[in-house]
């Protein structure tokens, strides 16, 4: 592998624990630059926890994660700094409700990154306006619908340019109405170039933008492959059986 195409997030033999039961085990996984990553999977099959393990929410019981080539399961690495360069957007859109937009979206430049006001302002606006919310910056969360505020935490996410945006799910709690327009938000980031890892139930979405699918059951990556393979001609009962019950 070249160094242009060697990986942005790389998991070896990673396992997992929560008091004694196994949620993650041998998982190994990589993350090529500029490509989409879908993890599948029933629910408790440990997708939230990969996520998670990747940002260093959880720590791991064995094996080691790399970002961009460093490792950073290494105990003498500052996490914190790890986290800085990753994007992350959850199922709940975490906005501050007694902050406008703007605020919560230049948050995180300014404090953790050390941005100007006006610095982060500017990328925040330009971002909105990419993301169709150019007339939401001096709203209020509770004055937008469910999706507009999933996409301000997109942006919020991509405003301290993230090396890797993690998903969690970030359409589950919309209305159906909605998700659309958050699946299309996603789309143009890779259209964009950026590398995403996300967990989804939106089949056909990962279908459509994943350039991997993993496919977890019981926290083992029991298939992975191309979209068309997965989904096309899965290898493995349980993956046929998953596929059956949910598209
Ligand atoms: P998914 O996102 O695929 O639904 P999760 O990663 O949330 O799966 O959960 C995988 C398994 O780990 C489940 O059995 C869940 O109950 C368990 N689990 C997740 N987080 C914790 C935790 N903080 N403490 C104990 N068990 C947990
Ligand atoms: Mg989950």
């Amino acid at each position: 592998m070249s160094d242009a195409e060697a990986p942005v997030l790389r998991m070896e033999s990673v396992r997992k624990t929560f008091g004694g039961s196994v949620v993650l085990r041998d998982v190994d996984l990589a993350v090529a630059p500029h490509t989409v990553t879908a993890l599948i999977g029933a629910s408790g099959s440990g997708k939230s926890t990969l996520l998670r393990c990747a940002n260093l929410l959880e720590d791991i019981d064995d094996g080691a994660i790399w970002l961009d080539g460093e490792e950073i399961t290494d105990p003498r690495v500052d996490q914190d700094a790890v986290r800085r360069r990753i994007g992350v957007v959850f199922q709940a859109y975490n906005l501050f409700p007694h902050m406008s937009v703007l605020d919560n979206i230049t948050l995180g430049p300014r404090r953790v990154h050390g941005a100007s006001r006006a610095e982060a302002e500017e990328r925040a606006r330009g971002l909105l306006e990419r993301l169709g919310l150019g007339d939401k910056a001096d709203a209020y969360p509770d004055r937008l619908s469910g999706g507009q505020q999933q996409r301000v935490a997109i942006v919020r996410a991509l405003a301290v340019r993230p090396r890797l945006l993690l998903l969690d799910e970030i359409t589950a709690a919309l209305d159906p109405e909605l998700v659309g327009e958050v699946l299309e938000v996603v789309r143009g980031l890779k259209d964009d170039g950026m590398t995403m890892v996300l967990a989804t139930h939106e089949m056909g979405f990962a279908r459509d933008v994943a350039d991997q699918i993993c496919f977890l059951d019981g926290g083992v990556v029991l298939e992975r492959g191309t979209a068309e393979q997965v989904f096309g001609d899965p290898q493995q009962e349980r993956t046929r059986r998953f596929l059956r019950r949910i598209v």
